[in-house]
């Protein structure tokens, strides 16, 4: 599917999204994030769980980590659409916040209907999958959305 309608179905959801006006706890609320917002050059190994991330500031990881702290979220990184879309389905989880590149955001949207998905787009300044940014203002601004 080429990016521009990507695009426009992420930014289609999102405003679907607000307008269902969604509300949960904070433990319902799911922050998934797409592995390569890791520092490339981390030799930590979050496949096992992020309790391996050191926390040292270095990356999002930890910005991830250090928001769902303050809230009380649960977070999730993600290796692929498929373990992304089965985190969501986890009936624990009410609404999500997804951060991830276009293609990725847009089938997530659709796997984890009818639940309610936030989109945070992820920047390339390095190309594809790799050391990828985010403004975590904006991820903390969907958060607060459903706590509303
Ligand atoms: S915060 Fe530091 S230890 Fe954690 S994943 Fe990023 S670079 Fe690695």
């Amino acid at each position: 599917m080429p990016a521009v309608v990507d695009k426009a179905l992420v930014a289609l959801n999102n405003l679907s999204v607000r307008l269902r006006r969604t509300r949960c706890r904070p433990d319902q609320v799911l922050v998934l994030f797409a592995a390569c917002l890791q520092r490339s050059e981390c030799d930590r190994r979050l496949d096992g769980g992020l309790s391996n991330c050191a926390r040292c500031g270095k990356c999002f990881v930890s910005q991830f980590l250090d928001l769902a702290d303050r809230y009380g979220l649960q977070v999730f990184r993600a290796t692929g659409g498929r373990d992304a879309a089965a985190r969501g389905r986890d009936p624990n989880v009410k609404a999500i916040v997804a951060v991830a590149c276009e293609k990725e955001l847009r089938a997530g949207v659709f796997a984890c209907l009818p639940k309610a998905m936030l989109a945070r787009t992820i920047a390339r300044p390095c190309g594809p999958c790799k050391d990828t940014t985010v403004e975590m203002d904006e991820v903390e601004a969907a958060v607060r959305w459903f706590l509303r």
